[in-house]
């Protein structure tokens, strides 16, 4: 492999000399890698702990999922690349819209900038909704594995992926969906061999399950197994997360939600308001497009430090910050910002009307979500040791998921 180095977005990045698979663990809230690590059940990310490199990093906010996977394959946050949520309302027609393609991408990615400088790169995900910024002006195999059946090699590089993984493609809500992204990486790492791989993975399971049920622990355990193959055929590994996860229910098992746009339009009149939850995702059926975090939008003129405050006073409701404050603070870009910006803290969500959000989708279990600080915290390691000037650099901090290219390519001894 060649060693020149690749510059993106004012960054540079090293062409891999071996190669290097960066992970996304979706939801990968550091309290499963505490419980997997203490009992046993997840023997290889212990030795990237042990021989490698382990810190804990902040995502970006809202800590939803195609803001960060976007962030980590640009290396820049969403200041820079546009994408602040899963959904957003378009000021332009006042419609609302899902995001589904990168139409709102602003800048390139890492990978296909590799790929147009001639390295070998792959990217598979679990949701074929965020492929198409994933795999954004990169060619070479770019495939879900939730239309796995449907891959083919005018538009995905590739045909046969049923094949290549030794089984049908998964149903779209289950844990499999995301080993089979995991499976197809090391089948293509011992077939094809890219050079850099991208994988990365759905949260259905960290939804539903907490740190120490059986079924989170399963899940996290076929994982470290196939980290475990991946660097057994050579790879430099390195795994971030796009958000962490908690639980969002009170102790009868209700779960702690904040209706703000019913609150605010109560208090300052029918109409007032139309609040944003940019965590909706009709993909995901276990959180009812309730996270933490939502965007404010005054539907008339209104008195916004007066909203805000009383915002402030809703129980559960930990920061509230207006346009600018949210855009600097978080680095998020000032013309897709909504008039305000409302967290509420690790325990609760916050949402918009009552009816916009179906909770019998829960069907029993407890509500698990994201989107605000309670779930900035995610895991960041790597297979091999940092060299001396990353290690610096890690100490000092901060730290962030969407470093982790440049650690992983610029930063291994
Ligand atoms: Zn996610």
């Amino acid at each position: 492999m060649s060693t020149m180095t690749v510059e993106v977005n004012g960054r540079r990045y090293a062409t891999p000399t071996r190669p290097t698979v960066v992970i996304v663990i979706d939801g990968f809230d550091p309290a499963y890698l505490e419980q997997g690590v203490a009992n046993g059940t997840l023997p290889n990310l212990s030795l990237l702990q042990k021989n490698g490199f382990a810190a804990i990093a902040d995502c970006c906010m809202p800590s939803t999922t195609n803001t960060n996977n976007t962030s980590i394959v640009t290396g820049v946050p969403p200041s820079v690349h546009g994408i602040n949520g899963n959904y957003y309302l378009d000021p332009a027609t006042g419609k609302e819209i899902m995001i589904t393609d990168a139409e709102r991408l602003r800048c390139g990615t890492i990978l296909g900038a590799m790929s147009q400088a001639g390295v070998d790169t792959a990217v598979v995900t679990a949701k074929d909704k965020l492929l198409k910024v994933l795999a954004y002006k990169m060619s070479g195999i770019n495939f879900s594995s939730e239309y796995a059946n449907k891959a083919n090699l005018a538009k995905n590089g590739i045909e046969n992926v049923e094949k290549l993984v030794g089984r049908p493609t998964p149903d779209q809500y289950s844990a499999d969906l995301s080993l089979f992204v995991l499976d197809a990486g090391v089948n293509l790492l011992s077939s094809v061999r890219p050079d850099l791989m991208y994988l990365s993975t759905s949260d259905y399971v960290q939804h539903a399950y907490a740190p120490g049920e059986p079924e989170a622990d399963a899940y996290h355990q076929a994982v470290d197994m196939r980290v475990g193959k991946l660097i057994a055929l050579g790879a430099t590994v390195a795994i971030t997360a796009d958000h962490g996860m908690n639980d969002k229910s009170a102790s009868d098992g209700s779960p702690n939600v904040v209706y703000l746009e019913d609150e605010l339009n109560s208090r300052f009149g029918a109409g007032s308001v139309r609040v944003i939850c940019p965590i909706a995702d009709p993909f995901v059926r276990h959180h009812g497009a309730l996270g933490s975090f939502v965007r404010v939008h005054l539907r008339k003129p209104g008195d916004i430090p007066a909203m805000m405050e009383f915002s402030r006073s809703l129980p559960g409701v930990e920061l509230v910050l207006d346009k600018l404050q949210v855009c600097e603070r978080f680095d998020l870009p000032v013309d897709r910002e909504g008039d305000f910006a409302v967290f509420s803290d690790r325990k609760t969500v916050v949402g918009a009307r009552r009816e916009d959000h179906n909770l019998s989708q829960l069907a029993g279990h407890r509500l698990r979500s994201h989107g605000g600080l309670g779930e900035q915290k995610v895991p960041f390691l790597l297979s091999r040791p940092l060299n001396a000037e990353y290690r610096k650099r890690a100490q000092k901090g901060p730290l962030h998921n969407y470093d982790i290219f440049d650690f992983a390519l610029n930063g291994i001894k």
